[in-house]
């Protein structure tokens, strides 16, 4: 299997030949990181956040208690699941064991079979999960995030932006007089140019913290994170010109052009009194002069800083 599709796993353990008889076990089907401490446990989960930690309970320096707890406490590990390793089977430490949040508990001495088919059940679990939370984020149509993904999105770069004193920038996109389109040539139809706009959005977008949405119907959104308003300008009017480009005709209605989307652009730098709900107003409400003014073009926010 290609490496990089590999599900991870963090073996924490003191004892050499553990060590090895998990990373032989293991290692042909997962990707084994190994940590010989509960410090260097630590660090490597932050690091790595590996899909599965199995966390040895007794060690020297902090014992695998300490490790999970310390590893509950940070955004980063806190989701990774824990199975533990023990010499101890009585079933006092086994409740103890699980009553720390661990999702399984492994006696020693370790029985290759035992620890393959346990940790497969983890895997499938975290797969499982991912799977559930793309499709939670995804939208079915264009196949884009979609709108709860995106207010995740936002809401974390907001954050950012006022932490760090930083401009973020907000398009709203609305394709031109869609509903004639779907008119004449029906929905499914009309679904085929939403999937191409969403696509042509998308790959206008280039850096890492650019990030597109499906916001609903046939509209969508643009959050470009660290861009002030030149370069938000400069990413919109590219996205309009691209659709134009698209040229998807409505030829069944005569007088109606070719399919185009108008662009409401607002950028702010916020700090901790600035409203995120009024920033994505402000981004419609620029969407709306944009339709106003004769679509099929990008307006900007009448509160965005240039026009202060
Ligand atoms: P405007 O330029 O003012 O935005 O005009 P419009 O016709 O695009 O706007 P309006 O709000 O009147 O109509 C939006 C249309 O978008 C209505 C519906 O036909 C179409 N629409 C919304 N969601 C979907 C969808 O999921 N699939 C398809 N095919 N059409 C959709
Ligand atoms: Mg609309
Ligand atoms: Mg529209």
């Amino acid at each position: 299997m290609n490496e990089l599709l590999k599900n991870t796993i963090l073996i924490v353990d003191d004892e050499k030949s553990n060590f090895a008889l998990l990373t032989h076990v293991l290692g042909e089907k997962y990707t084994v990181y190994t940590a010989k401490d509960g410090a260097s446990a630590i660090e490597k989960a932050t690091e790595l956040t590996p899909d599965l930690i199995l966390l040895n309970i007794f060690m020297p320096d902090m014992s695998g208690y300490d490790v999970l707890g310390a590893l509950k406490k940070q955004d980063a590990t806190r989701e990774i699941p824990i199975i533990f390793i023990t010499n101890n089977s009585s079933a006092e430490e086994e409740e103890e064991a699980l009553s720390y949040n661990a999702v399984d508990y492994i006696c020693k001495p370790l029985r290759p079979n035992i620890v393959k088919l346990r940790v497969r059940s983890q895997i499938r679990i975290v797969n499982q999960i991912r799977t559930i939370e793309r499709l939670s984020m995804t939208d079915q149509l264009t196949e884009i995030p979609n709108r709860r993904s995106f207010d995740s999105r936002i809401s974390m770069e907001w954050r950012r932006a006022i932490r760090e004193k930083t401009s973020i920038s907000l398009l709203m996109l609305d394709v031109d007089r869609f509903k004639a389109y779907n008119d004449a040539y029906g929905h499914q139809q009309g679904d085929m140019v939403l999937k191409a706009v969403a696509q042509s959005i998308e790959s206008d977008l280039k850096r890492p913290g650019d990030f597109a949405a499906r916001w609903g119907g046939e509209e969508f959104v643009a959050l470009l994170a660290n861009t002030d308003l030149n370069g938000a300008l400069e990413v919109a009017e590219r996205i309009r010109a691209n659709i134009e480009k698209l040229n998807i005709t409505n030829e069944k209605c005569s007088n109606t052009p070719p399919i185009t989307i108008s662009i409401g652009v607002e950028c702010q730098t916020p700090d901790h009194n600035a409203s995120l709900s009024k920033f994505i107003s402000a981004a419609d409400h620029a969407l709306y002069q944009a339709k106003a003014a004769g679509r099929n073009r990008v307006c900007k926010a009448a509160s965005s800083p240039e026009n202060r």
